[in-house]
């Protein structure tokens, strides 16, 4: 074993919106000081992008490695809570369904509770999914609060949650954290990146300003562009189109209106899809779209006739193409956020996809040597998340009855990773549903949107026959009640704000 230290001396991060200032925070609390400094670069004149409000429940394992206080947190970025996904007009013109973040009901006998409901389903003795599950019972009712520690039954449901808050105050939050623990800030445009000779490792950036910052160990934060990961090291991008045809957005935040509701609202429209992300002072909303069968100004008209409340700003246009930078690491570059690759916000994956390229870094974490096999495997790992992520995601768009538009026409006739297609089958056929440990999304998610898309297995599992009729359908009504009495005993989201977290005016 080698005794000289060759450990980092200095890190440097690329790009200061919301995956540079969560590499900076983790770093900064995590490792700071031990190899040297920690410096950020970001552009005023360049900004962020500006979106990316809605997360999913890991966030909270973020919070806790980092010791941040949750409610803190909350106040700062005038943020709320997030129970779930409600999907309008998906599947079918007119539809709804609900994904809960948290499980339904409780397993019975050898069957998961979703074989079982199936069965009471086909006999006609079911209600729907949400009436099992705590997390759409609590949403439908605009009720919250953060779940007991250790809780299951006798709620029989489990159930967790997320956040939404705003984009730029989330970056701004994490800033004053990293700088508070010795992480330095640098404003400026890199204009040059130099690769050293024999290796073609990164040896310095260049500010406008003539400023040169060396570092041992860069991480590309710097959002679609991959400045380093891509324009200095031409690493390459798989491109996802052929499956995720929708390629702009146009974000506008609205004034809030009615009550505070707990979840994400995605509306399917002609050509995409509308998100409405409620915050504390303000409602966000986007419209993702395929620009080869909407226009710009059609898709604009879109997204303010669907505003519940006044818009606050002008639309503001985002262009991206789906899919994932080859390498997410490369040599001495580790791309992170956009510059790591791009699935539409659907299942708001982006952030955690940011959140659990961080904890993988510690996990492999490299010296001056960037030892290959690290790099290979933190690679490998990196690609398979973001290929299930993405499964999860086209899974919206391959399953349903909408053939109304091209977008939707398309969609049924693509042709589907194989990953994905032995999911749908599995399912298609008897109901099964198979996740890996370490998969992202988990049964329940991929249960309510098989079946809130419309994708009812065509055969029973056997074994749900062993299930006495009586016992079924006692133990669905007592599951259906426990979650309608808990769910209504709750208080109501704007309530559990005002006591625990509401921001200042
Ligand atoms: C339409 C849309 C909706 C989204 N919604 C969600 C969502 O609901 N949930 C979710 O999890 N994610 C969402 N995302 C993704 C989310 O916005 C990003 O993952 C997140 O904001 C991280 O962005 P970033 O930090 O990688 O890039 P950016 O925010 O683009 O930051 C890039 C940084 O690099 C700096 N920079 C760039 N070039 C230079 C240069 N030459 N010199 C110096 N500095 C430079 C910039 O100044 C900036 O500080 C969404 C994305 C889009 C496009």
């Amino acid at each position: 074993m080698q005794d000289t230290d060759r450990s980092l001396r200095k890190i440097v991060v690329v790009g200061g919106g919301t995956a540079g200032w969560m590499a900076a925070a983790a770093l900064s609390q995590l490792v700071g000081g031990r190899f040297g400094a920690i410096e950020v670069i970001e552009s005023d004149e360049i900004g962020t992008v500006g979106v990316g409000e809605a997360t999913i429940p890991p966030l909270h394992l973020f919070h806790a490695l980092l010791g941040i206080d949750e409610n803190a947190f909350v106040r700062a970025t005038q943020g709320a809570f997030k129970l779930g996904i409600e999907f309008r007009d998906w599947g079918r013109k007119g539809g709804r369904y609900f994904h809960p973040f948290g499980a339904y009901g409780a397993p019975m006998g050898l069957s998961p509770f979703h074989q079982a409901w199936l069965r009471a389903s086909a006999e006609g003795v079911a209600d729907d999914l949400d009436a099992y599950n705590l997390a759409a019972s609590a949403a439908a009712l605009n009720r919250f609060v953060r779940p007991p520690a250790g809780q299951a039954p006798p709620v029989f449901s489990t159930f967790g949650y997320a956040f939404h808050f705003d984009a730029s105050l989330y970056a701004k939050f994490l800033r004053r954290f990293a700088e508070a623990r010795g992480a330095q800030r640098t404003e400026g445009k890199i204009v040059d990146v130099a690769l050293r000779d024999d290796d073609g490792f990164v040896e310095a950036v260049t500010l406008e300003d003539g400023r040169r910052i060396d570092g041992d160990f860069f991480i590309d934060c710097s959002g679609f562009r991959g400045l380093l990961i891509e324009q200095a090291l031409k690493t390459g991008y798989e491109d996802w189109s052929h499956w995720l045809p929708c390629d702009r957005a146009l974000a506008v935040p609205s004034a809030n209106a009615g009550p505070l509701t707990p979840y994400t609202r995605s509306t399917a429209e002609a050509a995409g899809w509308r998100w409405r992300i409620p915050l504390q002072h303000r409602t966000g909303n986007g419209h993702v779209y395929c620009s080869a069968h909407i226009s710009d100004d059609e898709a604009a008209s879109a997204l303010l006739a669907g505003l519940d409340g006044e818009a606050l700003a002008d639309p503001r246009p985002l262009r991206f193409t789906p899919g994932r930078r080859r390498k997410a690491w490369n040599r001495n570059v580790l791309a992170l956020g956009l510059a790591s690759g791009f699935i539409e916000p659907l299942e708001s994956t982006s952030i955690h996809l940011i959140q659990t390229a961080i904890t993988r870094l510690f996990s492999y974490f490299p010296d001056r040597d960037f030892d290959p096999a690290t790099v290979d495997e933190y690679n490998r790992l990196s690609a398979q998340e973001f290929e299930e992520a993405r499964d999860f995601v086209i899974l919206h768009y391959a399953v349903g009855e909408r053939d109304d538009t091209e977008l939707w026409r398309y969609c049924q006739a693509m042709s589907l990773p194989g990953s994905l297609r032995r999911k749908i089958d599995l399912y298609r056929g008897h109901g099964r549903i198979h996740v890996l440990p370490n998969e992202l999304f988990k049964e329940h998610s991929w249960l309510a949107v098989l079946e809130g898309q419309g994708a009812r297995p065509e055969r029973l599992d056997p074994l749900t026959s062993l299930i006495d009729g009586a016992a079924l359908r006692g133990q669905l009504g007592a599951i259906q009640a426990a979650v309608r009495q808990t769910a209504q005993a709750l208080p109501s989201h704007e309530a559990f704000i005002a006591s625990h977290c509401r921001a200042e005016a």
